[in-house]
């Protein structure tokens, strides 16, 4: 076969904006947890497209729902009801228990994050809590409660009155909230910090905080919901724990982008019709993906599956050599190296044929598919410390001052 005159990657400097710098790969192709570049190199993927194709790549539940539904009825716009939406919404609120809820379907996580943004505005109140590390999207809505300064300082002034308080500082909560905070919003593990994991009594005392001063708990799922932590949501591992709004994207359409704002009782009505609205949300191909999301998660218990796999996995992870800390639950793992070559290590990976992912100068994320295998954990088992040795000689070389 002749070499193409130019790469993917070249064309994509050349027309793609520069948002997220160089590509690493270009990928072609995927099956369950495995993809393959432009040169027919294979790679066990340890990313899952960062927590969203929960049922891996082409999965043939997710291909054949989005086929039928596409040559049945592609999308109709929000002037019009649809089997699929409806259904999606109910599914979504008897996962929670919510049988006093109501649902907004769009796009992505930084959309559900948007329409709870704008649904907390109708309380009355303007104030929000978020927590320091948090990361809840791009647009300027969702940027507004993200606390990175990097991602924040181009972009000011963002829609304003948000209070940051350190995660997992109950005193700090309980000092930032009063009677004119709308809403406090958490994530339960923070990923992109790195999946970070609160003390267990951490969002029960959020609660009792934000109920105290009559301000809605918001919970953003985008990353650790549908199943991704062992559990249908992260805050079902934790007793007595009900918020007001969940939001949801990611795993959810298993790679179609769906997203979902959820909320219960009096929240759940604060957008009325002329409030809000999307083009896309809630089309019937992309609620046909996410309920085949929804039914392969169940029939195949792959929650099960996100607990044992996931056990697999921090297991491989504690018994590598500078490996200092493994953080989070079911198929969202953190991991704290000894010293600052992450970056390596994902360059390490990808050349022994592993996609990894560093959120951090020295932490390495795992989000997998939920169909990962045992035997692809196994291979990442056997190939982990020399994937850590390259990582530290690479660093060595680059920086020979460097001790650790
Ligand atoms: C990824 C993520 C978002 C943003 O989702 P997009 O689909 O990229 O807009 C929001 N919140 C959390 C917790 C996330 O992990």
């Amino acid at each position: 076969m002749n070499a193409p005159a130019t790469t993917i990657q070249e064309r994509y400097a050349g027309a793609v904006m520069n948002t997220f710098g160089p590509p690493a790969l270009a990928l072609v192709r995927g099956a369950g947890a495995h993809v393959w570049d432009a040169d027919g190199r294979e790679y066990v993927d340890l990313l899952g497209g960062i927590a969203v194709n929960s049922l891996g790549h082409a999965h043939p539940a997710l291909v054949e729902a989005v086929t039928t539904q596409l040559s049945t009825l592609g999308h109709v716009s929000n002037f019009f009801a649809t089997e699929p939406q409806v259904a999606l919404a109910e599914q979504l609120l008897g996962l929670l228990g919510w049988s006093d809820g109501r649902v907004f379907l769009s796009n992505s996580g930084a959309e559900a994050n948007e329409a709870a943004l704008k649904l907390t505005r109708r309380t009355g109140r303007t104030r929000l809590v978020a927590a320091e590390g948090s990361f809840h999207g791009r647009t300027m809505g969702a940027l507004a409660l993200t606390s990175k300064a990097a991602y924040r300082e181009p972009f000011v002034p963002l829609p304003g009155e948000v209070t940051f308080v350190p995660y997992d500082d109950v005193a700090a909560l309980e000092a930032a909230v009063d009677d004119t905070v709308a809403a406090v919003v958490l994530e339960p593990v923070q990923g992109e910090a790195g999946v970070v994991v609160p003390s267990p009594d951490y969002l029960a005392a959020a609660q009792r905080i934000a109920r105290g001063s009559g301000a809605l708990l918001w919970l953003d799922e985008v990353q650790t919901g549908i199943g991704r932590t062992g559990a249908w949501f992260a805050h079902h591992h934790l007793e007595g724990v009900e918020p007001d709004v969940v939001t949801l994207a990611k795993g959810l359409g298993g790679g179609m982008p769906v997203g979902a704002t959820v909320a219960r009782g009096p929240a759940g009505a604060l957008l009325q019709p002329g409030n809000h609205g999307t083009t896309f949300g809630g089309n019937p191909v992309a609620a046909a993906a996410a309920l085949a999301v929804l039914r392969t998660i169940e029939a195949d218990d792959l929650l099960g599956a996100a607990v044992a796999r996931g056990e697999q996995l921090a297991a491989v992870l504690r018994g590598q050599v500078g490996v200092v800390e493994v953080t989070g639950a079911g198929l969202m793992r953190g991991a704290e190296l000894d010293g600052p070559y992450a970056a390596e290590v994902v360059a390490a990976g990808r050349s022994a044929g592993f996609i990894l992912n560093a959120t951090g100068p020295s932490r390495l994320r795992f989000v997998p598919p939920l169909v990962i295998s045992a035997a692809d954990l196994d291979a990442l088992d056997a190939a982990l410390p020399a994937i850590l040795d390259a990582a530290r000689a690479a660093v060595a070389h680059t920086n020979p001052e460097t001790t650790r």
